[in-house]
């Protein structure tokens, strides 16, 4: 039997349970946008802001959130008219389009070849030369047309942190060692799109900027390595599935660069970068504005442009990642409605960290009669106050289980006969399937203590 790759498991799940949706799906799709649905949006939201908690929950990190459109001159100073580039190539024979540094991987355009790859193609000469292709979408300010009016949509975040780097160091009174974190959207006009999430035109990152002493560079880049690291495993990412690759060939600005990579089912794949920009950014809009940007020390009464230490990680990006983390098939014996098991059957289960889970609780009542209904309704209504929850009374409680299996719902609640009683509840755990029973008041604490 043919593998199925696990991306388009995970691919068709996101679309049923309402994760992730193709960018103007009805008129066909608009390659390389996705939509996020009722579930994916949940989960996008809480990648950020365990990231957002991480980064700026703590005395030297502020947050910005700087403009989309930005000054040209940010992008001459920044080096991305010139040189964000990637090298394109056409096929003579096909006409289709690849990045020349990806020929080896990419399939040929032509489906009479199947399976085969681009880079069979480029030895037989079917390839034009490479052209350079700035990957910056380019837009005009206001109603002319013309050159001078020209902006870009930023094709990274990073450059609206640097720019305000005097404006938050003054009004938030920050000391060296300091960063700046910034979430948001982030726009590049890639050659090829593919892989889902992995690889689209328009996408969210999450990125910090530390601006720190020259002389402490080498010791800040080691802590925010580990601290990035630690960041993914904390959120359920199974180290063995990160790895850490070592750049040897460096941008020209930088002193070290590594990459945290995911075990794709396509292979490694960088989530996030963590560099050491020297002053290169800060001296470059120095230069190109005319302002100086520098940092006094009242200690040492040193004064110098500070380094930066990036940590850049894509938030679409490492959503796919958590996806595919969390993402399991496997037999299990049947929950029977007491507790007990019943012969084998298969479920999907997304193994989410609570934390990022769309939705944090199920709530059903058993059945639809004996005022179990309107007990879980109250409980449903009590426990939003402070959670993401859902109320399911459709089907079998397996059935009910399973969907919310599927959805990576960590705890479901079932209100039964016993709780007519005792005015106890089953809360049965997503992972172990392990049922128990609490009193219905303390559900709210038991969440909270889980979450
Ligand atoms: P790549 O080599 O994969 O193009 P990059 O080295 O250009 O990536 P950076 O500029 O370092 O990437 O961007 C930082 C992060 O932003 C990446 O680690 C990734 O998570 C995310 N990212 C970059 N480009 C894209 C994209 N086209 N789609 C989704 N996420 C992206």
């Amino acid at each position: 039997m043919a593998k199925i790759d696990i991306t388009e498991k995970v691919v068709s799940l996101a679309k049923r349970r309402g994760f992730v949706f193709q960018s103007s799906e009805i008129y066909g799709g608009l390659n390389g946008c996705w939509d996020y649905g009722p579930l994916g949006v949940e989960l996008l939201k809480n990648v950020k802001e365990a990231w957002w908690k991480e980064m700026t929950f703590r005395e030297n990190i502020e947050g910005i959130d700087a403009s989309i459109l930005m000054h040209p001159k940010v992008w001459e100073a920044s080096g991305h008219v010139e040189n964000f580039t990637d090298p394109m190539v056409d096929c003579k024979e096909c006409k289709a389009r690849f990045r020349e540094d990806t020929l080896e991987e990419a399939e040929c355009g032509n489906k009479a070849y199947k399976g085969r790859k681009a880079g069979k193609c480029r030895k037989e000469g079917k390839f034009t030369e490479a052209r350079n292709f700035n990957l910056m979408f380019k837009t005009y300010l206001g109603a002319l047309e013309d050159k001078d009016a020209i902006v870009y949509l930023r094709p990274e975040t990073a450059q609206g942190i640097y720019v305000n780097f005097l404006n938050v160091k003054e009004s938030s009174r920050q000391k060296l060692p300091f960063g700046i974190a910034q979430i948001g959207k982030a726009f590049r006009n890639e050659i090829n799109t593919k892989n889902f999430l992995f690889r689209t035109r328009e996408f969210e990152q999450m990125e910090m900027q530390f601006f720190i002493n020259p002389n402490e560079d080498e010791k800040w880049f080691e802590y925010w390595k580990e601290n990035r690291i630690n960041w993914f495993v904390k959120y359920g990412i199974n180290r063995d599935k990160l790895n850490i690759h070592v750049h040897e060939k460096l941008a020209h600005y930088a002193k070290a660069a590594v990459d945290i990579e995911f075990a794709f089912p396509f292979g490694w794949g960088e989530i996030e970068g963590i560099h050491n920009r020297t002053d290169f950014d800060l001296k470059r809009h120095s230069e190109f504005s005319g302002k100086k940007i520098e940092y006094f020390d009242d200690q040492t009464k040193e004064r110098y442009i500070p380094f930066v230490i990036e940590t850049s990680a894509g938030a679409s990006r490492s959503f796919m990642a958590f996806l595919l983390n969390a993402y399991e098939e496997e037999q299990i014996a049947r929950e029977n409605l007491d507790g007990s098991k019943a012969a084998n059957e298969a479920r999907t289960v997304l193994r989410l960290h609570p934390a990022l889970a769309p939705i944090k609780a199920a709530i059903f009542p058993l059945v639809n009669r004996d005022g179990m209904p309107e007990i879980a309704h109250k409980l449903t209504e009590d426990l939003r106050k402070d959670f993401k929850v859902f109320f399911d009374d459709s089907g079998a409680v397996g059935r009910r289980y399973r969907r919310q299996d599927e959805c990576g719902t960590p705890f479901c609640i079932t209100v039964d006969s016993d709780t007519l009683n005792d005015n106890t509840v089953t809360i049965r755990d997503r992972d172990s399937m392990v049922q128990e029973r609490i009193h219905i008041e303390k559900t709210i604490q038991f969440l909270k203590e889980k979450i």
